[in-house]
């Protein structure tokens, strides 16, 4: 059977042995669909069905989360761990507290996670987990017991050398500091490296905060430069107003960009002098207010309500809220206006369809794997300081976190070049993830 038709097979069972997970499937797709070369080049994974290894994660776990409201009420809410594949190191991954996460979607970021990990070059494994709670309007008092619930199961199932998590949507500086505080509770253990995105007062490092957004700045910066462009004087939209989004803008902003409009799931607002980042700062992080109020304050800005970012012009799109935020008219809109590049901050923001404008348009397309992995490579780095008890600069740790992007890039360029894919970052990341991964998986035996 010819590479690519094993590869279509062995996708038509993965949908079938994962029914209704479709963020999954979409996933699984998008990485088979641009590994066919490596195969050719490497017929020994194909014999040890290391893809099909990689496709089944080696741990899923699933747990009941009860914990009681201010009222007095009682919810129930279902937490998840996926542990994907821990050939390159712990399994590695965050959290996401949103109401929309199941199965599916855990099993998509895991899966994804593997890959990002991978080209990292970092020596870590992939995974992610979460529960379907919504912690938008709940108490501080509310969030710590949910936190402590949920890790009350989780902790059996992580540890610095087994399995280390850190935070996604909903998961930030404090829901860190409480699950790591209830970590500790239970195990009489200060295991700093069980967890990462932990804040400064207890074992965190410098940059990982802002590591996600300032890398996927680096990375789009890189994609300009192999073209022999900037970022001076573009115009760029970011999409989410959360962690990813508020540190893209910032870097953007450093590196001679101007960003005008940024987003959360309500609607979006468009500051034609660039978006006041302390201002969203104070807003989404201490507030934790909606996007609109930016624009009680900036009374020049404007907020639309329930309309896409997508339509404002740009030169660089850098989406960083959600899976699936760009559909394939939305992308012809963006390429229309004049977009030349786009940097994916969020974890799959854009469609296939949407993938496809991209890549057909010409356009600089870094996905999210190759484009956002410097705040998992941050968290590399924050086990890195807790194992040898040490912490770094935050300029050591931002010059770090820029080496990691430039090499994430260099490998991901050079791949596709080497592959005749030039230019298309899809191909060239995904083929480096996956060659380094299988070639871990093959040399540990068959477990
Ligand atoms: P946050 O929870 O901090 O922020 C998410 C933001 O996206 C919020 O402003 C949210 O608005 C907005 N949002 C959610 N859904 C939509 C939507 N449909 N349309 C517009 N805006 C929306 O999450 P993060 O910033 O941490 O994560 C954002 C993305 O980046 C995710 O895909 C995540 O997996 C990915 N990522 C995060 C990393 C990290 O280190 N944090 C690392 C790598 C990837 P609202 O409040 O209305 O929901």
């Amino acid at each position: 059977m010819r590479v690519q038709e094993r590869l279509d097979s062995l996708i038509d069972e993965v949908l079938q042995r994962n029914p209704g997970e479709a963020e999954f499937h979409q996933a699984v797709r998008e990485v088979l669909g641009s590994i066919a070369p490596a195969l050719d080049k490497h017929p020994e994974f194909a014999d040890a069905k290391i893809i099909e290894r990689l496709c089944e994660p080696e741990r899923q776990i699933i747990f009941r989360v009860p914990w009681e409201d201010d009222q007095g009420e009682v919810h129930i809410n279902r937490g998840f761990r996926v542990e994907f594949n821990s050939a390159l190191g712990p399994y590695k991954g965050g959290l996401r507290f949103h109401r929309d996460v199941g199965l599916g979607t855990i099993k998509f970021l895991g899966f994804e996670q593997v890959f990002k990990n991978a080209l990292t070059g970092m020596p870590i494994g992939g995974g992610k987990g979460g529960a379907d709670f919504d912690p938008r309007g709940r108490s501080d008092r509310e969030v710590m017991r949910f936190c402590q619930s949920f890790m009350t199961e989780l902790y059996r199932h992580i540890g610095e050398y087994t399995d280390v998590p850190a935070g996604d949507v909903g998961v930030g500086g404090r829901e860190i500091g409480f699950l790591f505080g209830q970590y500790k509770r239970i195990t009489n253990r200060y295991e700093s490296g069980v967890l990462t995105g932990k804040s400064l007062h207890h074992g965190g490092a410098q940059v990982r905060t802002e590591a996600t957004g300032y890398g996927a700045a680096f990375f789009v910066e890189e994609m300009l430069r192999a073209r022999g462009d900037s970022f001076d004087g573009k115009q760029v939209v970011v999409s989410g107003a959360g962690n990813v989004a508020i540190y893209t803008i910032e870097k953007v902003h450093q590196l001679g960009g101007r960003v005008v409009a940024c987003s959360d799931s309500s609607g979006f607002v468009v500051d034609e002098k660039g978006i006041d980042v302390e201002l969203l700062r104070q807003v989404k992080e201490v507030d934790r207010a909606r996007i609109s109020a930016y624009v009680d304050v900036r009374r020049d800005a404007d907020y639309r309500a329930g309309a896409s970012v997508w339509e404002v012009p740009c030169d660089v799109a850098m989406p960083s809220a959600t899976q699936n935020e760009i559909s394939g008219a939305q992308a012809a809109t963006l390429v229309r206006n004049g977009c030349i590049a786009v940097g994916e901050g969020a974890n799959m923001p854009t469609t296939p369809e949407g993938v496809d404008v991209f890549l057909e348009s010409g356009a600089a397309y870094g996905p999210g794997k190759a484009a956002n992995c410097g705040g998992v490579a941050a968290s590399a780095l924050e086990m890195q300081q807790n194992a040898s008890r040490d912490s770094w600069s935050f300029e050591q740790s931002e010059r770090r976190l820029r080496e990691i992007i430039t090499a994430v890039h260099a490998s991901c360029h050079a791949t596709a070049e080497e592959y005749g894919m030039g230019g298309n970052y899809v191909a060239g990341a995904n083929i480096a993830a996956f060659t380094r991964v299988a070639g871990a998986v093959l040399a540990l035996g068959l477990v």
